[in-house]
């Protein structure tokens, strides 16, 4: 599909809609006909209430395009759905549709590949491709409710790419997600995770969007994160920590620590006890009455072919647990949907890769 110079429909807002409709001579009501429509997932090409000399115009100027599904895994053990979308120049991205007993969630990719170079990450591995836009984002929810047939009430940007390195699209397609003529998805059923890009946690906490924030550690000294996270080098665990602090100062959103555990890397129970502290003396400093609420997500690594990583075994996951229990810190170990369909983002749009 050619899209150069065309604008892209779906990563409009309505009073952007409606400047369009305006510098084509069109009513500016239109606006209101064509955005809660592509929401849907249907194009405002194939409206009936919209005549044919409009929608010529409207082709002159503009296009709409939906992610297609190229392929789709279902997971036999608990439905778990994975999805490799096509864009329109050819791209592929993957999204999760995962059903839990609150609602359907579903976990997007933010760019094509991702230049982050976690070393235990597939996504990585080839860097980064381009940014998805706004469109792309909220098109990867939109085909998957079309394809499944299921209502999707909860996102997590958890997929392909670094969202916090492709900052404005982002925003731009949180505006959308969260509109109430489209598909209106509130805030606090949005989370963002993010391998730690300070200064855009700084600006995310002066928005107005109340979205649950994830982030990326994975070790508890700067050292051993440096040594599988590049990005550590230029911000710190101190850093870090500091921002996320004031995150939740500004937002009074709670805040989830990833943590994957790799054998012999980051799993022993010293870096346990060393993340503990670390998180009690950064988030909840003695002098101040808030109590920060923290949470540890623990995941045994993936294995990513290219990494050689392997994951921490079941005793050494659940000493670590323990011991970050002991010392008042909430932990789980994540309950691992899609295990027989490789749902961790990444692995499939390698595997297609590697195929052509
Ligand atoms: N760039 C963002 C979001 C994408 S990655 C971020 O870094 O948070 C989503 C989560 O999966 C991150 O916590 C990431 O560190 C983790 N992850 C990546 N590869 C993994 C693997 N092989 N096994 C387990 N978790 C992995």
């Amino acid at each position: 599909m050619n899209t150069t110079e065309k604008t892209d429909l779906l990563s409009l807002l309505p009073s952007e809609l409606e400047e369009l409709m305006i510098s084509m001579d069109e009513p500016k009501y239109r606006a209101t006909q064509i955005f809660p429509a592509m929401h849907k997932g249907i194009s405002p090409f194939d409206l009936t209430n919209i005549g044919k000399s409009t929608k010529q115009k409207l082709d002159e100027r503009a296009f709409f395009f939906l992610p297609t599904v190229k392929r789709k895994l279902i997971s036999a053990i608990d439905g778990t759905i994975k999805y490799l979308f096509t864009l329109h120049d050819g791209n592929c991205v993957e999204s999760v549709v995962m059903k839990y007993k609150h609602g359907n969630t579903i976990c997007i990719s933010s760019q094509v590949g991702c230049r982050m170079g976690c070393a235990f990450c597939a996504s990585t591995i080839g860097g980064k491709i381009r940014d998805l836009s706004p469109s792309e984002m909220l098109g990867q929810i939109i085909a998957a409710e079309l394809d499944s047939g299921e209502k999707i009430s909860n996102v997590v940007m958890m997929g392909i790419g670094e969202p916090l390195d492709n900052y404005a699209n982002v925003i731009k397609f949180l505006k959308l997600v969260g509109h109430e003529k489209g598909i209106n998805i509130g805030y606090r059923h949005i989370s963002l995770s993010t391998c730690g890009l300070v200064n855009r946690i700084d600006d995310l906490a002066k928005e107005s969007f109340p979205i649950t924030l994830s982030i990326s550690l994975h070790a508890s000294d700067d050292e051993t994160r440096s040594a599988i996270m590049p990005v550590n080098k230029k911000w710190n665990i101190e850093s870090l920590l500091t921002a996320c602090r004031n995150y939740y100062k500004a937002t009074g959103r709670r805040i989830s620590f990833e943590y994957t555990l790799i054998s012999g890397k980051n799993d022993a129970p010293e870096a346990a006890a060393r993340l503990a502290s670390l998180l009690n003396s950064s988030l909840r400093p003695k002098n101040e009455s808030e109590s920060f609420p923290i949470h540890v997500n623990l995941i045994p690594v993936n294995p990513v072919t290219e990494t050689g990583f392997s994951a921490s075994d079941k005793a050494a996951v659940d000493k670590f647990a323990a011991i970050l229990e002991k010392r008042g810190i909430r932990a789980t170990v994540r309950r691992r949907l899609g295990a027989d369909i490789n749902a961790s983002c990444g692995q499939l749009r390698r595997a297609e890769e590697n195929i052509q």
